[in-house]
């Protein structure tokens, strides 16, 4: 059953002490219905073995979007968490004709002409096809950590996410660093993208996202076109 914005207000407090195990816990026991949302960075490998072992691999549920123009490196490393995990991993895939009608119309890479052509592209990669991910869950649970970025720095360990229709969203890792996030990966000899060994802190789609240079922001390889305050593309929140 979903919760309510009053209810997840009033949760706030306690969940924001809970550790990651104590956190999956708790959504395995109050949410019938709930799902990762992974893109299949370091913080979602680390996420996925949390769970994984707080609740059991029969237990979790992963989705992932294949926006149709992600590295090869990461629908590899798609397989290699079903493989390692053996948790579900349901792929959602942009609506066919949208693609087809924005390519037609605007060309290939439309998403480098302004702000508003690249929150198109991603609206119609990203955001619908998280609305039908979404649409049948209670809860998602995410990797966002409060120091990956300037448009982060608040986020709670629950909050209601009323822009995807009023369920709750999850951030168990959200007081870890990268520095926890890696440690957790090593220690427990986890697979992850190898892209990030080649200077790509945050993976998105292909032609967004290039690698950062030593004291860059986590993300600023993500549309590094763009001010850091518009880097989202609305799947988080930031429009
Ligand atoms: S990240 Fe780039 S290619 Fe991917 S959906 Fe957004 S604009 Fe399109």
């Amino acid at each position: 059953m979903r919760l309510s914005l009053a209810d997840i207000s009033a949760l706030k407090p306690e969940l924001n002490e809970y550790g990651a195990t104590e956190l999956f816990q708790w959504i395995h026991a109050r949410f019938g219905s709930w799902s990762i949302a992974s893109s299949m960075g370091a913080e979602d490998i680390a996420l996925i073995s949390l769970a994984a072992t707080a609740i059991g691999p029969e237990n979790v549920k992963v989705f992932t979007l294949d926006t149709g123009r992600l590295h090869p490196q990461t629908l590899q490393t798609v397989e290699n968490v079903r493989n390692h995990f053996g948790v579900a991993v349901k792929v959602f895939f942009p609506l066919s004709e949208s693609v087809e009608a924005l390519v037609n119309e605007k060309g290939m890479y439309s998403f480098r002409n302004s702000i508003e052509d690249r929150k198109e592209c991603c609206g119609i990669r990203k955001l619908e096809p998280l609305k039908r991910a979404l649409g049948p869950l209670d809860a998602w649970v995410t990797g966002l950590r409060r120091d990956q970025n300037v448009t982060r720095t608040s986020i709670d360990k629950i909050e209601f996410d009323m822009m995807n229709g009023g369920l709750a969203k999850l951030n168990p890792i959200a007081d870890w660093s990268a520095n926890d996030v890696w440690d957790y990966i090593r220690d427990n000899d986890l697979p992850y993208n190898p892209l990030h060994d080649r200077g790509f802190p945050s993976i998105g789609c292909e032609p967004c996202t290039r690698p950062v240079k030593s004291g860059e922001d986590e993300r600023a390889g993500r549309w590094w076109w763009e001010q850091p305050d518009s880097k989202e593309c609305g799947l988080h929140g930031k429009e």
